[in-house]
């Protein structure tokens, strides 16, 4: 995934066109305004906790937990809702959660991110391992089947990860740091590709409140050039490495596409969001029926979940089992990767920042 450029515009020597007491340090990516730090961070904030409100994101006494990589999204998301909890007395206990796919070189640096924000924002940190859950790290999953499926495993194995690692914490709800770039990408994608059902729930704030954790998007309506300068601002301590095995095709045309529109009208990103919500209107698409996986007991539409049908093709030797059309393994199971509509199923965000 491209990284937003970090270096903010430079606003003329005018002054903040919100307080109209200082002088403007910025120039606000979603609108143009040129404004001061004060203003930026008070807006930015702001923002978020109308979506949090608005949407009833979040209940009193609830645990939640943060899906945290050390990059930028879910770093500023930690921070800002730690903030938030405190200011406005949301009264949530708050956790980070993180995966370790066993990338080394990669992971292992961004996990040492994680620990200090562990200490600098005083939340408790809880790492589930590939290795621990499945018994296979993603560089021997590569070793085995080189650099073409392994983002479809990592993706399937990271969603399960985290669904696993929320139960260990008993939290009652995941936030996710998916930002409004992540989701107008989606979109498109989605379209794309003709994935009907997917893009009916892709532009959801909450989902998956049928399964065993629900998850939630503060960030939704939030651009990544503004949590870039955010991060940037106020010094958070990321880590902003890609991940060595990122394939970045045709996702990655997406992206720069996205960042095209941008360019040239700033409110693309929220055109692009608003008309997948249009679209989850028209759609009568049927999502498959969930039940839970014989094998693992986690949540599928299938008999084995996608994640068992990957794991059994991998200790087998035939990695290529479980991937993309595969109607199944040789004792008839078949993996849940096919929704109704017959098409392939896209992960919401396949990378390494734990923001999916
Ligand atoms: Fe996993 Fe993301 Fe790396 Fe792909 S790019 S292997 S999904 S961490």
């Amino acid at each position: 995934m491209g990284e937003a450029e970090v270096k903010p515009k430079k606003a003329g020597p005018v002054q903040c066109s919100i307080c109209s007491q200082r002088r403007a340090a910025l120039k606000r990516p979603k609108t143009l305004e040129q404004i001061c730090r004060e203003c930026f961070y008070a807006v930015f904030e702001e923002e978020i906790h109308r979506v949090i409100v608005d949407n009833q994101l979040f209940k009193p006494g609830e645990r939640i937990a943060i899906g945290a990589s050390g990059g930028k999204d879910s770093t500023v998301l930690a921070y800002v809702l730690s903030e938030l909890n405190r200011r406005h007395n949301y009264g949530l206990d708050l956790f980070l959660l993180s995966v370790d796919e066993g990338i080394t070189g990669y992971r292992d640096d961004s996990l040492e991110t994680v620990k200090r924000n562990e200490i600098q924002y005083g939340l408790p940190l809880k790492v589930v391992s590939y290795k621990d859950l499945y018994g296979w790290t993603m560089d021997e999953i590569v070793k085995m089947i080189g650099l073409k499926n392994n983002c479809t495993f990592c993706g399937v194995f990271r969603r399960q990860a985290l669904d696993r690692g929320a139960a260990m914490l008993k939290v009652d709800k995941l936030a996710t740091g998916h930002n409004a770039d992540d989701i107008a990408e989606t979109v498109l994608l989605n379209i794309l590709r003709g994935d009907i059902a997917r893009l009916s729930r892709c532009t959801s704030i909450i989902t998956g409140e049928d399964g065993p954790i629900p998850r939630c998007k503060p960030f939704k309506y939030t651009y990544e050039k503004e949590i870039v300068m955010y991060a940037y601002f106020k010094r958070l301590d990321y880590f902003s490495t890609e991940c060595i095995y990122s394939p970045n095709a045709y996702r990655g045309f997406a992206r720069e596409f996205i960042k095209d529109l941008e360019r040239i009208r700033p409110r693309a990103i929220l055109d692009i969001i608003r008309s997948g919500e249009k679209f989850r209107i028209s759609t009568s698409a049927k999502m498959p029926e969930q039940g839970t996986c014989e094998r693992c007991g986690y949540i599928s539409s299938q008999k084995w979940c996608k994640a068992c049908v990957l794991l059994e093709g991998l200790n087998r030797g035939l990695p290529k089992l479980g991937i993309g059309r595969t109607r199944g393994l040789n004792n008839g199971l078949e993996c849940d990767t096919k929704q109704s509509n017959g098409v392939k199923n896209i992960q919401s965000k396949q990378c390494g920042t734990l923001d999916f």
